[in-house]
């Protein structure tokens, strides 16, 4: 059994103020694996007070100097990426081949910052003026289960090269991959208070974080919801937000894809994480004649190629929901699907069949496919957040748009078509804050958001950057 005792304030583990144990699960398996010590809100202020000790003199160091930084700090999580993986897998039940890619991922954020950083220029004109990039100040990092360890890496290593010092509040369902990143973080030997991990509940922890007059900035990825509850806490001080929130990410079939790659790309949209991804593809818009055609090679491929199971197992690709919370509501989202007359082409309610032994009560969805779906449905409109995705027909591609922006979201597109220009057109008239035309690929250079209901701000590449910074002009004398 784990047993999480301590929090990372001030440069050095201790034991939190606050005194509520929390139940570590393994997902695939539904059963405790350990607990962890909970922070309370005193703790979060001792965590701010030295991030704002901290604050000035790190404010004040060369880029050189944070380059430095963030090389150890990269080195040190590089170098547990095999415990890291095992952690994802424990607690989160990611299947080994998306684990051990979270589980690099946690370091490739920290090198992409790197390279943002190296090109920066803190230093800018404007017409007479110059303008000089300022760290914002303390800055509160409050994260999600379903890419943790890759959260508060990129999200720490985006405010430590703006200059900021940081309070992180991960998700207190992930505390075995917080633990290894504070260990590697302490052992990167970061000037004390630079940093501050401190793990409580949401509403606890996240809530101080977000109201406290001496944090300066909050970034924050998780639901539209707890984002608002931010968004509205930080209104008093004026706090500056980024938020990474939900989505409903339409994937657009045109009429001269081809249909067998279309359906391939679908899936792995669809399903990339388990379906708990705020990016998953999961409103697949398909011209009307070519419904039919599109669902047998769609159902085919989630046959073929996207077993729901034991995580250890290299041949699944579709892992447990997080929690039981989480697997009853899919399950909920399931049976509104069927109430509200969409018809089921593959998975269903309940668990797959096969489990058997260490996981059979694991939480585990089938992958679930509706078609005939109406872009009014619940399914159609509520982020799920599980592997359950919804064909939905269209006449033209002008609907098809209609369809893809009658959404209270905007996170990402994507766009299938023999036809680049074609499919470009289309990207261009998509309200989210990312297009993938036929391709699944990530770009870390490129800014990430949403519009509308997915989001505030911007992470990844100078925009990420940016956002732990405000411009002063200084008009009147050039420094030399
Ligand atoms: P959540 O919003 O419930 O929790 C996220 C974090 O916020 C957790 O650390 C939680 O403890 C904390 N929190 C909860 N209440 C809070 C409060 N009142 N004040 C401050 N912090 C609070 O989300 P989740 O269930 O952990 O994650 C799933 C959601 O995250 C989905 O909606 C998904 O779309 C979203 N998500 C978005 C992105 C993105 O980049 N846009 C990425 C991953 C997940």
């Amino acid at each position: 059994m784990h047993e999480i005792a301590q929090i990372y304030v001030d440069g050095q583990f201790v034991t939190p103020h606050g005194e509520e144990w929390f139940d570590l699960y393994n997902p695939a398996k539904a059963k405790v694996i350990g607990r962890v010590r909970l922070a309370d809100a005193e703790d979060a202020a001792h965590a701010i007070a030295a991030a704002k000790r901290a604050f000035a003199s790190y404010s004040q160091t060369s880029k050189a100097a944070r380059l430095a930084l963030l090389q150890r700090m990269h080195a040190a999580i590089a170098a547990r990426e095999d415990a890291l993986m095992a952690a994802i897998i424990e607690e989160y039940g990611a299947p080994i081949s998306r684990a051990r890619w979270m589980a690099k991922h946690a370091a490739n954020v920290i090198q992409e910052v790197m390279t943002v950083l190296a090109g920066y220029d803190f230093a800018q004109r404007a017409g007479t003026a110059d303008v000089v990039m300022q760290p914002l100040g303390v800055a509160g990092l409050i994260t999600p289960w379903n890419s943790n360890a890759g959260f508060i890496c990129g999200k720490l290593a985006a405010a430590l090269a703006a200059g900021c010092t940081a309070v992180v509040k991960p998700s207190e369902m992930s505390a075995l991959q917080t633990r290894i990143v504070a260990e590697a973080l302490h052992e990167a030997d970061l000037p004390a208070g630079v940093v501050n991990i401190v793990t409580g509940r949401g509403e606890v922890v996240g809530a101080a974080i977000s109201l406290h007059p001496d944090v300066a900035k909050v970034s924050f990825t998780g639901s539209t919801t707890v984002g608002k509850a931010i968004l509205r806490a930080g209104a008093e001080t004026l706090k500056r937000v980024t938020l990474e929130l939900g989505g409903k990410s339409p994937v657009l079939v045109l009429d001269d894809a081809d249909l067998a790659q279309a359906a391939s790309l679908a899936a792995q949209a669809g399903f990339m994480n388990s379906g708990q991804a705020c990016i998953a593809g999961t409103r697949i818009l398909v011209p009307r004649p070519l419904l039919a055609d599109f669902e047998a090679l769609l159902a085919a491929e989630v046959m073929a190629r996207y077993p729901a199971g034991d995580p250890q197992d290299p041949a699944t690709a579709v892992g447990p929901m997080v929690s039981r919370k989480q697997w009853e509501r899919v399950q909920h989202y399931i049976r509104v699907g069927l109430e509200e007359g969409a018809r089921l082409l593959v998975g269903g309610t309940g668990r797959p069949a096969g489990l058997a032994g260490a996981v059979a009560d694991g939480w585990f969805v089938q992958p679930t496919v509706f078609s005939d779906v109406h872009n009014q449905m619940t399914i159609a409109r509520d982020e799920i957040f599980g592997p359950v995705l919804s064909l939905i027909p269209y006449g033209d591609e002008e609907e098809a748009i209609a369809i893809a922006n009658d959404t209270r979201y905007g996170l990402q597109a994507y766009v299938l078509s023999a036809d680049p220009l074609r499919a470009r057109a289309v990207a261009d008239r998509i309200d989210v804050g990312r297009v993938l035309i036929n391709t699944v690929t990530h770009e870390p250079a490129a800014p990430f958001g949403g519009f509308k209901q997915s989001g505030i701000g911007r992470e990844y590449g100078r925009a990420g950057l940016e956002a732990y910074m405000e411009p002063r002009a200084i008009l009147g004398v050039h420094r030399a």
